[in-house]
């Protein structure tokens, strides 16, 4: 098991089997994929490798899939997805792996210490990412970076050399590829001469699972932390004309507002679609809308959004259709 600095290889009876940051080659289906690290990529890539037939288990370091993430949405998330047949090992650290070439089919024997010994035929390393930023010559340009080898900036993705700006996954901020684009808009609008601006609050993100997840904004654990007051409005996505009609009746929306002034502070949707639904949060938000502006806008039936409609109402009154 080699882990580079650009991403992590196993080669097994020369196959490429697994790289974090580059395809993954597989001659068949796996029986048994281990993803090791419950994050984003590795749940997205271990869900199409389920819905492929492939039998999955999550190895996660913490107590918890999908770090960062709204805390209530996590473990519901991770229930769904113990429906499909995923195996969670929480709060496990993976120690080492060996290769057991007895079995001739090439079968990867993944220690978690003392205790556990579990057998897959493929490894998936999905442990997280950092900024590459080594071979730019930062150094020599004289440009200052973080603690964690980041460019820094100034709210105008300035760097500290005058002419030298910074955008990305090389920056602070959430690895998002649009997070990366509006940043590039906003450099160039500035070296334009006009207001180049990214809004950090309102940077939607969406788990391309089945089903997905979005968010935008606040989740509770940052609003708690914050000691920010809130109040929760919740709908379940079973109670929704078009998602019972679809059969897609899995997750909720969850809208925290500000207690209150109302304006709407986070979103999080777990359902079929939630990519899409997510943005007219995210308009919302950007014009600091609240839940009641949310809640009195009129949504067509049927449809998944009219969900967030509801669980706006949810949040200062009780929603219709439950
Ligand atoms: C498996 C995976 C899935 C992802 N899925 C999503 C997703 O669904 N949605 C999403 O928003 N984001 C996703 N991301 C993150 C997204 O890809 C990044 O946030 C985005 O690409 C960042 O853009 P960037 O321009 O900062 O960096 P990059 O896209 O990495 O571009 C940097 C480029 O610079 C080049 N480079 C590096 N050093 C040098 C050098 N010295 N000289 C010249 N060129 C150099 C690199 O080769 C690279 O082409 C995913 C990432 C991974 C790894």
């Amino acid at each position: 098991l080699d882990a580079g600095n650009a991403g992590v290889k196993v080669d097994i009876d020369e196959k490429v089997i697994v790289s974090s940051t580059g395809a993954l080659s597989l001659d068949k289906v796996p029986g048994h994929l281990v993803v090791v690290g419950g994050g984003v990529i590795g749940l997205e890539l271990g869900s199409v490798w389920a819905r492929l037939g492939a039998k999955v288990t999550v190895v996660e370091f913490l107590d918890t899939i999908l770090g960062g993430m709204d805390g209530e949405v996590s473990k519901q998330f991770q229930r769904l997805l113990g429906k499909q047949g995923f195996e969670f090992k929480l709060g496990a650290k993976v120690t080492g792996a060996a290769l057991d070439r007895l079995e001739g089919d090439g079968r990867t024997l993944l220690g978690l210490g003392d205790a556990e010994t579990i057998e897959a035929d493929a490894v998936l390393i999905a442990t997280g990412r950092r900024a590459y930023a080594d071979s730019l010559g930062l150094g020599e340009a004289g440009v200052e970076v973080d603690e964690r080898g980041r460019v820094k900036t100034d709210g105008h993705l300035k760097t500290n050399i005058p002419g030298i700006y910074a955008i990305g996954d090389v920056i602070a901020g959430p690895m998002l590829a649009h997070k990366a684009e509006d940043e590039g808009v906003a450099v160039a609008e500035t070296i334009a001469g006009q207001a180049g601006h990214v809004n950090y609050d309102v940077i939607p993100s969406v788990v391309y699972t089945s089903p997905e997840i979005a968010s935008v904004g606040k989740t509770e654990e940052e609003l708690k932390k914050a000691g920010i007051d809130y109040k929760i409005g919740k709908f379940p996505f079973s109670a929704n004309g078009r998602a019972r009609a679809m059969l897609h009746t899995d997750g909720f929306v969850k809208i925290l507002a500000d207690k209150q002034s109302d304006r709407v502070l986070g979103v999080h949707i777990v359902g079929f679609g939630a990519g899409e639904m997510i943005h007219e949060a995210a308009v919302l938000m950007e014009f600091g809308g609240s839940s009641e502006d949310l809640a009195r806008t009129c949504h067509a039936h049927p449809t998944m959004s009219e969900a967030i409609k509801e669980a706006a109402l949810a949040t200062f009154f009780k929603p219709i259709h439950i």
